[in-house]
């Protein structure tokens, strides 16, 4: 698996913000950063679309520092909030799926994402914030945590509220379906384990995989953690799988180090 956002993986190793990257003609990636967390940011992948506007990967954390890294980043390919027309989300997260209602809200783009994910933030938008932080504290304490810390790490309903007003989305793509992103070849491809909906999106005219939190840096384990006082935190990765006789991407990945912030260097069947 060869790296190809080579400002994102310099970034990484030395614990900066990137900048915005051309990665090709009419592809670029936006850093969006994740407040208070080690990981810093996610990469938002923006896709120019035949016939005008832009498609994204992505959004971002909801916050007012992540919309404004996302509007600048779309200033600076020459593009606005107004430009996006879909928006394809790995999963639902709230560093990946978090400004999708804010995007949404002000481009009137439609959103997409996996139907086992989907139907999970329906079901969130529909609970209270009260009931979440009690489902939590259940689910924390049912994982073998004292309840008094239990309690303390979930907090309050005010820090679950934002968790509670993600996009539905209005669109579904499972397994094998493409994106509606003019000019270009976007396959879901359905990857489980992380959450029940991850999808992968693989660019079949280019040979690039979009890994969303498939592949994270530093561990190659997927994972299952509560909606809630510790959301996930990861990063995409964006990797080109073998061209060469290769329809579709790696169905599970081998990962090896590379260097001391443990990006990943191969990934192979
Ligand atoms: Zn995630």
């Amino acid at each position: 698996m060869e790296i190809t956002g080579t400002a994102q993986h310099a970034a990484w190793q030395t614990r900066t913000l990137p900048p915005v990257e051309q990665l090709l003609e009419g592809l670029w990636s936006v850093p969006v950063p994740i407040p208070h967390n080690p990981l810093r940011y996610v990469s938002v992948y923006a896709f120019a679309l035949d016939g005008g506007g832009l498609g994204l990967i992505d959004t971002g954390w909801e916050s007012d520092a992540g919309w404004t890294a996302l509007t600048d980043g779309l200033a600076a390919i020459g593009g606005s909030i107004d430009d996006v027309r879909g928006v394809l989300v790995t999963h639902l997260h709230f560093d990946h799926l978090g400004l999708a209602a804010r995007v949404r809200a002000a481009s009137g783009a439609w959103v997409a994402m996996h139907p086992a994910d989907a139907s999970a933030v329906q079901k969130l938008s529909r609970t209270s914030a009260e009931d979440a932080v009690a489902a939590e504290i259940r689910f924390l304490i049912g994982l073998g945590a004292p309840p008094e810390e239990a309690r303390a790490d979930v907090g309050g309903a005010e820090n679950l509220s934002g968790f509670l007003r993600m996009a539905v989305p209005d669109r579904l793509l499972e397994d094998g379906d493409h994106a509606a992103f003019p000019g270009w070849s976007l396959r879901a491809v359905h990857t489980p384990g992380h959450t029940p909906g991850h999808l992968c999106f693989a660019e079949e005219r280019t040979g690039l995989l979009f890994s969303g939190d498939h592949v994270l840096p530093g561990s190659a384990r997927t994972s299952r953690a509560p909606i809630g006082a510790n959301p996930i935190r990861c990063v995409p990765s964006w990797t080109r799988w073998p061209a060469s006789g290769t329809s579709s991407p790696p169905r599970s990945c081998r990962r090896t180090n590379g260097g001391s912030a443990g990006w990943p260097t191969a990934s192979t069947r």
